[in-house]
């Protein structure tokens, strides 16, 4: 079935975001701050709005996709009264109090609010890959969930405006953190001069190997309390992390890594826990 939406902010993301629902057969109504952005989307089928008022009133389905939550706050505070019925969805990154925020003003004007952290590039959207988290007004998004399916695989967190903001920013924890051992692992190789290309495969494959590991066993340690291991206890890595941290030093590369987790190793051990395995740490973090 095609149903009216509008998209409102038509960079990078808003505008996979349009072609993708003109492609699934919506009549999309488009806007955006410079005008010319319309251009290709008009191309494809959109409909494009002269006033963001007008974009708003043109569908019961209303989705935003600006830089910040701060422009989404000034683009939509003198719209209360043509939003008023519909659903506002906001895909903007965004903190989870900035969507609690947004979701108290909506509801105080009669409007649907719903959050959402899209977990995909634009070239991913409509593909395979992609996915988008929601949370806020769960009567909305059940109503509206077929026409966003057409954007990303769904992925409903709960009713509290702010869950999509989390989980779409402990992913990226996840990634950065990621990125970061990446980072230290390439310039420690390269400082003895190790072309990356040669350390590359065995990397990829050491950390692939550990993440298969770490991230189920870590959650069922997490959910059951239950620390303790016969892989690899928090005190043998207090002994081996020195190591590491040591040979940064005598290669002359920055270490912010080791930096951080060492008193965090220390910490763990102080307090009884070396017996322990890895998992603690997401605990001891908990409680700094
Ligand atoms: P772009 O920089 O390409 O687009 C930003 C959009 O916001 C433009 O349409 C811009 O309008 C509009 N905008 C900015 N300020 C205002 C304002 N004050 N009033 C009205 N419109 C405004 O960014 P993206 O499309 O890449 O990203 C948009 C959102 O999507 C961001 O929150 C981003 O974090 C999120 N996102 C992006 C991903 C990506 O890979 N690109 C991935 C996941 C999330 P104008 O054209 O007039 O400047």
């Amino acid at each position: 079935a095609s149903h009216p939406v509008s998209v409102l902010g038509l960079g990078m993301m808003g505008t996979a975001l349009a072609a993708a629902l003109l492609k699934a057969g919506h009549p999309t109504t488009v806007w955006n701050r410079s005008a010319a952005k319309t251009g290709p989307l008009a191309a494809q089928g959109a409909t494009p709005a002269d006033t963001a008022g007008d974009a708003v009133t043109a569908s019961p389905l209303v989705i935003a996709c600006l830089t910040t939550n701060d422009n989404v706050r000034e683009l939509f505070a003198p719209l209360t009264a043509e939003l008023r019925g519909r659903t506002l969805v906001n895909l903007t990154n965004g903190t989870p109090s900035q969507a609690r925020e947004l979701a108290a003003w909506a509801r105080e004007h009669g409007i649907s609010y719903v959050d959402g952290g899209i977990m995909a590039v634009p070239q991913m959207i409509a593909g395979p890959q992609a996915y988008i988290l929601y949370s806020g007004d769960e009567d909305a998004y059940t109503a509206h969930r077929d026409t966003l399916a057409a954007l990303a695989d769904t992925k409903w967190v709960g009713t509290d405006a702010g869950l999509a903001a989390l989980w779409d920013l402990a992913l990226l924890t996840g990634m950065y953190g990621m990125d970061l051992g990446v980072s230290q692992a390439y310039a420690l190789i390269g400082s003895a001069g190790v072309p990356a290309k040669e350390f590359a495969p065995l990397l990829l494959e050491w950390v692939v190997a550990m993440t298969h590991g770490m991230v189920p066993g870590t959650a069922e340690a997490l959910d059951s309390g239950q620390h303790l291991t016969d892989v690899s206890s928090l005190a043998v890595n207090q002994a081996a992390v020195p190591n590491a941290a040591a040979a940064f030093a005598e290669q002359g590369v920055q270490d912010l890594l080791f930096a951080s987790l060492r008193p965090l190793l220390d910490r763990a051990v102080a307090e009884g826990h070396g017996a322990d395995g890895l998992s603690r740490l997401s605990e001891l973090l908990r409680t700094p």
